[in-house]
């Protein structure tokens, strides 16, 4: 369990905050920075702000009920994240998942730490609170307010809490999921949060654009390797120009690579205007985090990726596939 206590004297001692998350965030990474916000907010703090690098995904506005999150532009904020006391990165431990802010954030000499539970941490910030056994960050989150009683957990805080990790547990299916957080679950639902009004704003409203893209998607769709354990996928620039689309439609597309009979190990290559990215997904201890890392990636043992920049996605395809094998081999 990370230092709560120390959490608690850093929050306690700054007054202005920035908090940030990493690129395409999800709602774990949307809703520990609202839930968060809150929390300091009950602290009476006033002035805190929230700055990501990319926008809000649409299925994820109805979070930020009072609109207060902002996307970084650099002539807006660059002085602001040098003259906030605190910088607090949540939901990723890496500085290269801050894209455009991560030399400013960086760079910046003002305090800084992150609150995540992802593997493989960088060093650089002056205090880490990570811990890799969590199912999510917004169950970080929870159980700082509760252990601590730094402020009451209200509706405002229950509700980005809730669905920070009903979807970063994928709807209560994954290996981390608990005893502990269908309990965490059923208090979130008793401060008045409901579940199917949370589920069906992140997964009921997608846009036609992307049910086509992802029937292309899965029209593309692979078996490689040994047993046929590997199911992999293809989404080019052409098909997001062709309908429309954008890379943030992908999100969950590689979970159908996974979901074959057979399949251990499931991946998704996004062709992106600069470069491309790779969605690795595993079932077991077949380590996906350690395949991503040998490209520069990296992630949580079932679920990682690689970003590239600048680089030709085709030429990668068969070097990842080959080495993806050797995981196999390994199990
Ligand atoms: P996704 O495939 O959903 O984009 O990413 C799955 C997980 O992999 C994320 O939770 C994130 O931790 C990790 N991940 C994705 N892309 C990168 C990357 O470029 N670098 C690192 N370090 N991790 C990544
Ligand atoms: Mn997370």
């Amino acid at each position: 369990m990370p230092d709560f206590n120390k959490l608690k004297n850093i929050l306690t001692k700054y007054n202005s905050f920035l908090l940030t998350t990493h690129v395409n965030p999800d709602a774990d990474a949307i809703g520990s920075e609202l839930a968060l916000y809150e929390a300091l907010k009950l602290m009476g703090k006033n002035e805190i702000h929230i700055i990501n690098t990319s926008s809000t995904p649409y299925n994820l506005i109805f979070l930020d009920r009072s609109n207060v999150i902002q996307q970084y532009e650099e002539t807006k904020h660059e002085e602001l994240l040098r003259s906030v006391d605190l910088l607090i990165g949540l939901d990723f431990n890496r500085s290269d998942r801050l894209i455009r802010m991560r030399e400013v954030f960086t760079n910046s000499s003002n305090y800084k730490i992150i609150i995540d539970h992802h593997q493989d941490e960088e060093d650089f910030v002056n205090d880490s609170f990570v811990d890799t056994l969590y199912s999510a960050t917004g169950h970080i989150i929870y159980d700082f307010i509760q252990k601590t009683s730094i402020v009451e957990l209200t509706y405002q805080i229950a509700y980005p809490l809730y669905a920070a990790i009903m979807t970063d547990t994928g709807s209560f299916r994954f290996e981390r999921t608990s005893p502990e957080i269908h309990f965490i679950a059923a208090d979130l639902i008793s401060k008045g949060v409901n579940p199917t009004e949370v589920y069906d704003y992140i997964y009921n409203q997608n846009k036609f654009s992307k049910i086509k893209l992802l029937g292309n998607a899965i029209n593309s769709f692979k078996l490689y390797g040994n047993n046929n354990q590997i199911g992999y996928m293809i989404i080019t620039q052409e098909e997001f120009r062709s309908f429309n689309a954008s890379e943030q439609d992908t999100d969950t597309f590689v979970n159908f690579a996974l979901s074959v009979e057979g399949v251990k190990l499931g991946i998704l290559f996004i062709e992106l205007k600069d470069g491309f990215k790779v969605s690795l997904r595993s079932k077991g201890r077949i380590p996906v985090n350690k395949l991503a890392a040998e490209f520069g990636g990296g992630g949580h043992l079932n679920a990682s990726g690689i970003r590239l920049k600048n680089e030709s996605m085709n030429k990668f395809i068969s070097i990842i596939l080959q080495k993806a094998e050797d995981y196999l081999e390994r199990e």
